[in-house]
């Protein structure tokens, strides 16, 4: 944002809306109010992981193969492990364990995925996997699931390579252009983002010349510009940037209750955090650092954010209940495990 971006979030796009066979722009609703926008843009880019087909044009969808993976955490003292290594698995693949502060960070799985993919949950099989790979390389360990202190699960978003096995499925991204304008990323890693992003631009930018070249009225001045695409401002949701953030995020809190509603302060004031789970699953990580993934420092937490925010008592329980339901979502592998 500090280049002139405007960035939303809980801002969902409910579908693209269409000219003379061309994306002109995009119906957003945003997720807290429920009030519904149309923002117009002259190039829309679809980057949305696995579910970036939603929103191509039938006939063109990308076909994807989502591949589920799961990350444990456990404490460091037991594996032992201070840097990073690989060990192989039974199936003939590798899992990786990483230093985490005092835990040790161990991924991952890589299995097929035909489910809901807005409730990707973690399996006891995905667990019992990855232990028994340090478990067999690092016998002393005898980690078992008690012993997870928090795991998390993530799809994908590959190409449907026609491999048969997951983990050779190619990791390679492609940008697609449709007939429609609509440029889509698919595939890809974090550590390709950065090219990913300057092939998009370049992509864009082919885009918005083409259709300037196409209509006779516009300016030559203005044949070569990128749009920026034109959210209304004046919404909470939306973050103008401030120099400020940038200095207090370097602080990383700690596992204290001050350091701890600062950083809840700090998240609602300059980083976009809207609910309880975005301080503790996206802005700290302490849901997947601490074995009760932060329940004991909710209440801390929606205080401090509540001042922030202006949220009354209603606001407040109705976050702790939200938090209480992701985090029953997310330790649900513990009960099945109990049963089985
Ligand atoms: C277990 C696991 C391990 C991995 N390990 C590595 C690794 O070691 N190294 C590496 O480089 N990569 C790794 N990856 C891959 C990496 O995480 C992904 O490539 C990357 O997250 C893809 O980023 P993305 O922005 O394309 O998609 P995503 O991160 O999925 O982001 C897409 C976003 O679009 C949003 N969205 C979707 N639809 C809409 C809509 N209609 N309106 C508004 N928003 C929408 C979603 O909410 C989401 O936030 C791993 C992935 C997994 C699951």
């Amino acid at each position: 944002s500090g280049f002139g971006a405007l960035v939303a979030n809980y801002a969902r796009v409910l579908g693209l809306t269409r000219e003379a066979g061309q994306v002109v722009g995009a119906r957003i609703r945003d997720e807290e109010t429920g009030g519904q926008r149309d923002i117009r843009a002259n190039v829309v880019v679809n980057a949305t992981g696995v579910w970036v087909g939603d929103l191509q044009m039938a006939s063109k969808r990308v076909r994807l193969r989502p591949t589920k993976g799961i990350h444990v955490l456990v404490p460091q003292s037991r594996t032992g492990v201070r840097n990073a290594i690989t060990l192989p698995t039974k199936d003939r693949r590798i899992v990786f364990v990483l230093p985490w502060g005092d835990l040790s960070l161990i991924g991952t799985t890589d299995t097929n995925y035909s489910g809901d993919r807005d409730r990707v949950e973690v399996d006891r099989e995905d667990i019992d996997y990855l232990l028994e790979a340090v478990n067999a390389g690092f016998p002393g360990a005898r980690l078992f699931r008690e012993d997870v202190v928090s795991a998390y699960a993530g799809l994908r978003p590959l190409i449907d390579t026609g491999q048969a096995r997951e983990s050779d499925i190619s990791r390679k991204h492609k940008i697609l252009t449709d007939p429609d304008g609509l440029i889509s990323v698919a595939g890809g890693k974090l550590t390709t983002a950065r090219s990913m992003a300057e092939a998009i631009l370049r992509r864009v930018e082919t885009v918005t010349l083409a259709r300037a070249y196409r209509r006779a009225s516009v300016e030559a001045s203005e044949k070569a510009a990128i749009y920026r695409t034109a959210l209304t401002k004046g919404s909470p949701l939306f973050w103008s940037g401030d120099s400020k953030a940038i200095e207090l995020a370097a602080a990383r809190p700690v596992e204290s209750n001050g350091d701890l509603a600062a950083a809840a302060r700090r998240g609602a004031k300059y980083e976009m955090a809207i609910h309880l789970d975005d301080v503790f699953v996206r802005r700290t990580g302490l849901f997947y650092e601490l074995a009760d993934q932060g329940a004991r420092f909710a209440p801390t937490v929606v205080d401090a954010m509540g001042a922030e925010m202006g949220w009354d008592a209603e606001r407040r329980a109705s976050e702790l209940e939200r938090f209480r339901r992701i985090l029953g979502a997310n330790r649900r592998w513990r009960e099945a495990g109990r049963e089985g």
